[in-house]
């Protein structure tokens, strides 16, 4: 089988798919498999679904062990701390905080030893697929005929568009921000911070670092030049003080600053089209709100590698993976929209209500 777009969902697929005997090949179109170094949370849900593949431990041991999110006012007086429930069991973390590039790295190096294929710097040019195979053309003038192909190719996936599939991304009016910074000594929990127009927060990713988030609510989602990113989002966290404000004086180099708009999606039709389907962003992108994008994407590798080795046909196996995710990955693209909208309007009564929902969503067993 062939898979386009080596990120969290294409390289778990090419894990599990391994595992169950399959061939696999992944293509992807960056030129290698550096990838920006900013966090993530790899909450419980995308934890056990790595459990699967056997990573929630190595995961869990190369992240930072998250239990409790302590609740903060704009000058980082704590108001609340909230004992975070786990879907891993008694005694284990709620969720892990984590490079990304460290999550990226544990992915390969795991899909490479069970013998995938990886090439980086290629691309697919066409697609063409009936009932019984799939064939592919990719930029370097190769093709490849296949049992089935996997579009792992992110929230603009042009897979989706090759097979026919619909769905638009649609700008939700919001832009998330992230900093890498050094992990200050109290930093050993979640922490948010409440502001006046928005709330930011820091998550621990490893013994020295952590990275510190916002959500900015604006119309014209319009990119501002590298050199400028880190006195901005400095300039963002302005109305902080306190433990925010001491890390918001480290924010000073470009390169520790992300920002991206957020853009949400779900192809709401079949993910697939005669042997090709799609999995991860590509067939639903959650606002980040719910922190639920990696989780989604690990689940539906794992879910369609399963059905794949218990079906005795491509289609049969097709249609029982959808069957699976599609009402899930719907309820929280939908939840997180929610939130996202109900932040950025200052609807604060609402949140709670929604994360719960979410929250609930999220653990509920695949
Ligand atoms: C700023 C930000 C912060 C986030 N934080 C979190 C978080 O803390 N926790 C969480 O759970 N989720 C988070 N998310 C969401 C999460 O990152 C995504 O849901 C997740 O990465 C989806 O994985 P994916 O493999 O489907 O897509 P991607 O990670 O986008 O990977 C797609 C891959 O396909 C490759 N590709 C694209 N086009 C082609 C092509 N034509 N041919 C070949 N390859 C191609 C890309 O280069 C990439 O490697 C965040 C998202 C953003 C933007």
């Amino acid at each position: 089988m062939l898979i386009v777009g080596g990120g969290i969902a294409g390289l778990t697929h090419a894990i599990a798919a391994r595992r169950a005997g399959f061939d696999v090949e992944v293509v992807e179109v960056r030129p290698d498999w550096a990838v920006a170094g900013w966090g993530l949370s790899l909450t419980g849900p995308a934890l056990r679904a790595l459990r699967a593949v056997d990573l929630e431990d190595v995961c869990l041991a190369a992240g930072y062990p998250i239990f409790r999110t302590l609740n903060c006012d704009a000058a980082g007086t704590v108001h609340n701390v909230m004992e975070l429930p786990s879907v891993l069991g008694p005694g284990r973390p709620a969720e892990a905080g984590m490079g990304r590039p460290v999550l990226h790295e544990i992915l390969r190096a795991r899909a490479a030893e069970l013998g995938a294929t990886l090439r980086t710097g290629l691309s697919v040019q066409a697609v063409e697929t009936n009932a019984d195979q799939i064939s592919v053309r990719l930029d370097d003038g190769t093709t490849r005929t296949t049992d089935y192909l996997l579009g792992a190719d992110g929230v603009r996936s042009r897979t989706r568009e090759q097979l026919g599939l619909t769905g638009e991304p649609r700008y939700t009016g919001q832009m998330v921000w992230r900093a890498l910074v050094d992990r200050p000594e109290w930093a050993t929990d979640i922490h948010t911070f409440g502001g006046p127009t928005f709330t930011a927060g820091l998550i621990p990713i490893s013994a020295d670092k952590g990275y510190v988030f916002l959500t900015e609510g604006l119309d014209d989602p319009e990119p501002l030049a590298g050199d400028l990113l880190a006195d901005r989002m400095r300039e963002l966290l302005a109305p902080f003080s306190g433990r925010l404000a001491e890390v918001r004086d480290t924010i000073t180099e470009p390169g520790q600053v992300v920002r991206r708009p957020v853009h949400a999606l779900f192809v709401d039709g079949p993910w697939h089209a005669g042997r090709g389907v799609l999995a991860g962003d590509a067939a639903h992108s959650p606002s980040p709100q719910l922190v639920s994008g990696a989780a989604l994407a690990i689940e539906d590798a794992v879910v369609l590698a399963g059905e794949m080795a218990a079906a005795d046909d491509v289609e049969k196996a097709l249609l029982a993976y959808g069957a699976r995710r599609h009402d899930r990955a719907r309820a929280l693209v939908e939840t997180s929209v929610a939130l996202g909208r109900a932040e950025r309007e200052g609807r604060r009564d609402e949140l709670h209500a929604l994360q719960r929902k979410g929250h609930a969503g999220m653990a509920a067993p695949i």
